[in-house]
């Protein structure tokens, strides 16, 4: 299927790129040719902002239970368009169907809470002495930019838009330009649900537009979702220009498992982390850390990975420098020492043979310090390190210098609970291949996974996307008569 050239949207509308750059969007699915993307100017963006800037103060003043009326509409329309939003992401990103409905789904979970946001921001009030009151109240920041990654077309964009818009502020959203196509149906979306025109907008690009963005005197604050190597260079760029900026980077998750974990519900639970969304998560199993005798895991942990059938149950990886990528880590693994209970190297899918698959990958033996055990993979590959101890394990954990998320596989709660207060990550599992939080809970790493302070989703977004206005309010108590009467 071939869609139309994207377009920007600004203001309420889609308009064409002032400059001839594009690139070409693939489908990693099959590799087919499925739209081209501009790699837009400085000019869309000043428009952008403008646009943004101009509807910001009637968006900002209109009462946030009116705003979320907007939200409200908006997850219905996300609900009866479920199926073709979904088919957009498989084509644009290569995830199985069923994967891509399950991202859209979250979408709608993101935009309920949004919807609850009224319940949440009350301000304070106290007397603090007599006649003397003390209020706070949550205001919007003004224009605000949202710049996402490849591997969740559609739910990273929805972190940010429906709790940033609802508060009050309005959004420039700069997309992949891996997967652009999802972002142009949300801003129709929007659209159709009564947002006014300015207050969500989208401009396409790549390094340039995101720089462009971190400069620009008009954006008061930046959200990121990418990679570690370029959260850094958003976080410092943003920051230095004085902006707030949330920027969540890369990620190596550690799955711990002990020898009383139960075999075939942990084996499950590791094939599915690591190979979901053909292991392109951030919240993905990279390493699992074996402690003391688990070879019976192992072995159901390679029969669970076996039933992924690339094409099938596994999609592809985002394209071909990525599928490379991967396999050269596998290969570097081998001659390293590390044996190979499963390889997805090589590997074809009839009649799609220009997709760029890679099927799942279970390695044993892993040493640290060898670049498969330190570095984000980012594709269905499981890399399995042993430990004779929890410490042991505990310590290459907190060595690696992300800390998205761990989990730890076991029916012991002490251990649990030891892993818990010891594992050096913001998001922890027990039991759990994925523990990603859901709403209201909010989701973000530690370390090397995220920069600036608070979470990007749930409560802890209200204070991201907010300044607190104090005020301190004393009238006259003697000033008695009612002067209208
Ligand atoms: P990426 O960092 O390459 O790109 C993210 C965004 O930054 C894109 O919009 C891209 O156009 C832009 N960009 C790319 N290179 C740039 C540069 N040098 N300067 C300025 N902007 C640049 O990430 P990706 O490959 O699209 O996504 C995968 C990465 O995102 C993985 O590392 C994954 O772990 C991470 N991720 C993290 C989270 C999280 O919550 N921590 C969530 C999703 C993805």
């Amino acid at each position: 299927m071939q869609y139309q050239p994207v377009q920007n949207f600004i203001n309420g509308a889609f308009v064409p790129s002032s400059t001839s750059r594009t690139l070409n969007v693939i489908s990693p699915v099959d590799g087919k040719l499925l739209s081209t993307v501009p790699i837009s100017s400085l000019i869309e963006l000043n428009n952008a902002v403008a646009a943004a800037k101009k509807a910001f103060p009637s968006w900002s003043k209109t009462p946030i239970k009116e705003r979320v009326q907007v939200f409200f509409k908006y997850k219905t329309l996300l609900e009866k368009h479920l199926q073709e939003l979904g088919e957009l992401v498989h084509q644009e990103n290569g995830k199985t169907i069923g994967e891509a409905i399950a991202e859209v789904e979250k979408c709608i979970e993101l935009t309920e809470f949004a919807c609850s946001l009224p319940q949440l921001i009350t301000g304070e009030i106290l007397e603090v002495s007599k006649g003397v009151e003390c209020r706070t109240e949550h205001v919007a920041l003004g224009v605000v930019a949202s710049i996402v990654p490849f591997n969740f077309p559609s739910m990273v964009p929805n972190w940010t838009i429906p709790n940033a818009i609802a508060l009050g502020n309005c959004m420039i959203l700069k997309p992949s330009e891996k997967v652009p196509l999802s972002s142009g149906r949300i801003a129709e979306l929007l659209k159709e649900a009564g947002l006014p025109d300015g207050v969500f907008n989208i401009v396409h690009g790549d390094v340039e537009m995101v720089e462009a963005i971190c400069d620009h005197p008009d954006i008061q604050a930046v959200s990121f979702v990418g990679s570690t190597k370029v959260a850094k260079i958003v976080y410092q760029r943003a920051t230095s220009n004085y902006k707030r900026c949330l920027a969540l980077g890369g990620a190596k998750n550690h799955l711990m498992v002990m020898p009383d974990a139960i075999p075939g519900m942990t084996a499950q639970n590791v094939a599915a982390s690591m190979s979901g969304c053909a292991g392109q998560r951030c919240m993905a199993a990279s390493a699992m850390i074996a402690v003391g005798d688990t070879d019976n895991i192992i072995k159901k942990i390679v029969e669970e990975a076996r039933k992924m059938i690339p094409g099938e149950n596994l999609g592809p990886v985002i394209n071909k420098e990525s599928k490379e990528r991967i396999e050269k880590y596998i290969t570097e693994a081998e001659e390293q020492g590390a044996t190979i209970l499963l390889d997805g190297r090589g590997f074809n899918v009839v009649g799609k043979e220009a997709g760029t698959y890679v099927g799942p990958t279970v390695i044993d033996h892993v040493k640290p310090g060898m670049s498969i055990a330190n570095e984000e993979v980012f594709g269905p590959v499981i890399s399995i390190i042993r430990t004779k101890t929890v410490d042991e394990a505990l310590a290459i954990e907190n060595a690696n210098p992300y800390g998205n998320a761990a989990s730890v596989f076991t029916q012991n709660g002490g251990v649990a609970r030891y892993i818990i207060d010891h594992a050096s990550a913001g998001m922890i599992g027990v039991n759990v291949g994925v523990p990603v939080p859901r709403e209201p809970f909010s989701f973000g790493g530690w370390n090397e996974s995220k920069f600036g302070v608070g979470d990007i989703t749930g409560k802890s977004s209200i204070e991201f996307w907010t300044k607190l206005k104090k005020s301190t309010i004393k009238w006259n108590p003697e000033a008695g008569v009612n002067w209208m009467s």
